[in-house]
């Protein structure tokens, strides 16, 4: 397949450092655990900032860790993150999901779509892992165009206030590890490319569902129409929305509770995850085995 715009690998990495440069990503003393899906995103993130504290010399470390989502491809998707590490001479720490929660089974008994699910797990692990581990910050390989279909989306469904979340690093407070998004002005297919340029292990996919980014599909849609005309329009747009919030999103003093039952952050009385909990095991002991 011809691709409609190169890709050029030095522009890219140079835009990446310059994200970590102007946004203060890495700091001293900086501990920072980056989230290590098996995908091509994660793992040019993974890379990437590693190259970045080994070029500049900063006093910060990198480490890895990956969630095993528990379903039928993760001990294939484990083995990538592993090989990666090793590659790259980065500490890697493995956490299993269904030590907290069975994904499938509390999708089930729940009846919300496996992706939600496991997106909810996913975040709640995102923070509770790496904080637990004495992390500064947890990295993860959020795209610009991942961003972007996550505004539209929030856009589309009223959800504006979410949209104050996209940035390039957003701040913790309390229980909550500040989140830094190093890759949100890269396309994924320059985060594919630099992988396959460095020759490094990736997964084709992350989980057999691939659901996840279904819902994007308008959104990339619209962003391969509008580059026709301008290639940097994708750029220009999720630089006008991080602007936009650096200038007018600080105000946000939602307010963050504690889970009453495993002490996480939660909007409410209870987390999602301990929510899910909650119903997997009054159905458990409503249904006869
Ligand atoms: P997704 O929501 O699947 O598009 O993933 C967004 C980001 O979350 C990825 O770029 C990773 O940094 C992180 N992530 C997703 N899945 C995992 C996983 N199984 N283990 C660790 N990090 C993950
Ligand atoms: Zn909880």
């Amino acid at each position: 397949m011809v691709r409609p715009h190169p890709v050029d690998l030095e522009a890219y990495r140079r835009r990446v450092f310059s994200t970590i440069r102007r946004y203060r990503l890495v700091e001293m003393g900086d501990v920072i655990y980056v989230a290590v899906s098996g995908g091509k995103d994660s793992c040019a993130a993974l890379a990437l900032l590693k190259e970045y504290v080994e070029a500049f010399r900063v006093d910060a470390e990198i480490r890895a860790f990956h969630i095993n989502l528990g379903f039928k491809t993760s001990a294939k998707v484990e083995e990538a993150v592993r090989a990666l590490a090793e590659r790259l001479g980065v500490p890697l720490h493995v956490v299993y999901a269904k030590d907290y929660l069975d994904i499938e089974t509390a999708a089930k008994a729940s009846g919300r779509p496996i992706c939600s699910v496991c997106g909810a797990v996913k975040r709640y692990l995102m923070n509770k892992v790496p904080r637990e581990l004495g992390a500064t910050k947890v990295a993860t390989g959020h795209h610009a165009h991942d961003l972007l279909a996550y505004y539209f989306k929030n856009l589309a469904g009223r959800n504006f206030q979410w949209n104050f979340k996209i940035l390039p690093k957003v701040e913790g407070r309390g229980l909550l590890l500040t989140k830094i998004r190093p890759l949100i002005y890269a396309r994924p297919e320059e985060n594919e490319e630099f992988c396959r340029a460095r020759g490094l292990p990736v997964s084709a996919v992350c989980c057999e569902y691939g659901l996840c980014n279904a819902a994007h599909a308008e959104v990339y849609e619209m962003i391969r129409a509008a580059r026709r005309r301008d290639p940097d329009f994708d750029l220009k747009l999720i630089g006008g929305i991080v602007d936009f919030n650096l200038r007018y999103g600080r105000d946000e003093a939602e307010e963050i509770r504690r889970c009453k039952i495993c002490g996480e952050p939660a909007s409410g009385d209870v987390c999602a995850v301990c929510k899910l909990r909650m119903r997997l095991s009054a159905r458990l002991n409503t249904t006869p085995l």
